[in-house]
């Protein structure tokens, strides 16, 4: 099969003949039918902290059709449409039990991001199945709309909590998505290009104020106050420090943007305040299957955030061209499109 494989920090991503994949016990080959690329995706290339290994296919954003099955795997059979969590767990520890893999404290979580493929095994008890009317292009989605859903949790919304949206990518957009379904009143949105403004509006935000220098005045004018709860999705630099200044006294600060460069705040403006920090990272089971839930009750027209589906061929350059600015939310791999097909 043909699969993208990450070699090292700094060369472009190379696509390669892999072995296809074999099922092990309890698990299941997908054909993948999309694969949503991930600011992490860029981030973890990028040669910064925490990078992945040299040698792996990477791509966590994926859903696809069920084609073999393990001997011991009863939750599935041939033809199922599904995604599946990123992350197997061991599937015995507290965490797994309860069903959030993501913080298995088992010897080793594995893995099971190796969507940038046309096959990938993933094990029955990571699986989601789409409800009938998710398109295998929105089930993509489930992942970061899942972070969305767990910072939104976090943030406590209230029936008629403000809220201030910083930073309008996919997990930004979640945020706002939520946050409008959890009862929050005013939602504004903010980015430093308007791109995504009418996504965030589409999606519930209020207000969108493109960032500039009046920005704190018609924050206020637009919440009439300062935000109750200030969501940080941009992972820039600065941010954590600017969310503890937009948020109201005893507000609180959730942070789900991706930094990983050392970043400072002043600890005092935080104290005077008593600001309340959570920082959030993925999602549980639960969470990812109320996400999916959620798309298959509400028709949600995502199609227009996505880009046109990326061949193989076009992948490693489209990838690359994401590390700049770029005017599309959603770049997703169809590992079966032929070049240029779809364009
Ligand atoms: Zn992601
Ligand atoms: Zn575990």
């Amino acid at each position: 099969m043909k699969a993208v494989v990450f070699r090292a920090p700094g060369m472009p991503l190379s696509v390669e003949e892999c072995p296809d994949p074999t099922p092990g016990s309890s698990e299941a080959v997908l054909k993948v039918a999309r694969c949503g690329i991930c600011g992490t995706d860029l981030h973890m290339t990028g040669g910064h902290e925490g990078s992945y290994s040299a040698g792996m296919i990477i791509g966590h954003e994926y859903a696809g059709e069920v084609v073999a099955l393990g001997s011991g795997v009863t939750t599935l059979k041939v033809g199922d449409l599904v995604t599946s969590l990123p992350v197997r767990g061991c599937g015995q520890c507290g965490p797994c039990i309860a069903g959030d893999p993501m913080r298995c404290t088992g010897p080793e979580k594995q893995s099971a991001s190796r969507g940038f493929a046309q096959y990938v095994l993933v094990n029955q008890r990571s699986t989601v199945r789409l409800p009938v009317d998710v398109s295998l292009a929105d089930a993509a989605l489930t992942e970061p709309f899942s972070c969305g859903l767990r910072g939104a949790s976090r943030a406590g919304i209230v029936p008629g909590a403000t809220v201030l949206v910083v930073g309008v990518g996919a997990i930004g957009l979640a945020a706002i998505f939520w946050a409008r379904r959890m009862g929050a009143g005013k939602i504004v949105a903010t980015a430093r290009t308007d791109r995504a403004a009418s996504f965030a509006q589409m999606l519930g935000a209020t207000h969108f104020i493109r960032s500039n220098d009046q920005f704190d005045g018609e924050l206020i004018e637009a919440l009439g106050g300062p935000p109750d709860i200030v969501m940080e999705c941009s992972g820039a630099r600065g941010m954590i420090d600017r969310s503890v200044h937009w948020a109201k006294p005893g507000g609180r600060v959730v942070v789900l943007g991706f930094c990983t460069d050392h970043d400072s705040f002043v600890p005092a403006t935080a104290l005077l305040k008593e600001t309340e920090f959570h920082f959030v990272n993925t999602y549980t089971r639960q969470q990812f299957t109320h996400c999916l839930d959620t798309f298959g009750r509400e028709s949600i027209d995502f199609q227009n955030l996505f880009a046109p589906p990326v061949s193989f061929d076009e992948f490693p350059t489209v990838f690359e061209q994401l590390r700049t600015k770029n005017s599309h939310l959603k770049f997703m791999l169809d590992p079966w499109l032929e070049r240029g097909e779809a364009r």
